[in-house]
């Protein structure tokens, strides 16, 4: 494997490493923001710790989904895959991966599968 694609890989998987850091320490965040919300506020205070619940509710489930590309990015970064298209296996240009580090499509494939 030549030095740079290696180089290249190893920057991605320190990006991947830090997002996984920063998603974790938001999810132990959770339980904080969940107990402030059970508390007996009055019924408007109610209303918006309700709405901010859904918020926390949505905002926990998406870091968990990413939490999870995230993982299978590493996973394929110690397996050799990484930034290989899992739909044509072309390589994914590296400047879709500087915008998203655990892409699994290259941007054909992924505008491929969502529209159908
Ligand atoms: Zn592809």
């Amino acid at each position: 494997m030549p030095t740079a694609v290696k180089t290249r890989r190893s920057s991605f998987r320190n990006l991947l490493l830090k997002k996984r850091e920063e998603l974790l320490a938001s999810s132990r965040r959770q339980p904080e923001a969940l107990a402030t919300s059970l508390r007996t506020p009055d019924e408007v205070e109610f209303a918006i710790k309700t709405a901010q619940q859904d918020v926390t509710a949505a905002t926990a489930e998406l870091h968990s989904r990413m939490l999870r590309e995230v993982e299978s990015a590493l996973k394929r970064v110690a397996g050799g895959t990484y930034g290989v298209c899992e739909g044509c296996g072309e390589e994914i240009s590296p400047h879709r991966l500087k915008a998203i580090p655990w892409a699994r499509y290259c941007l054909t494939c992924q505008e491929l599968r969502s529209k159908n």
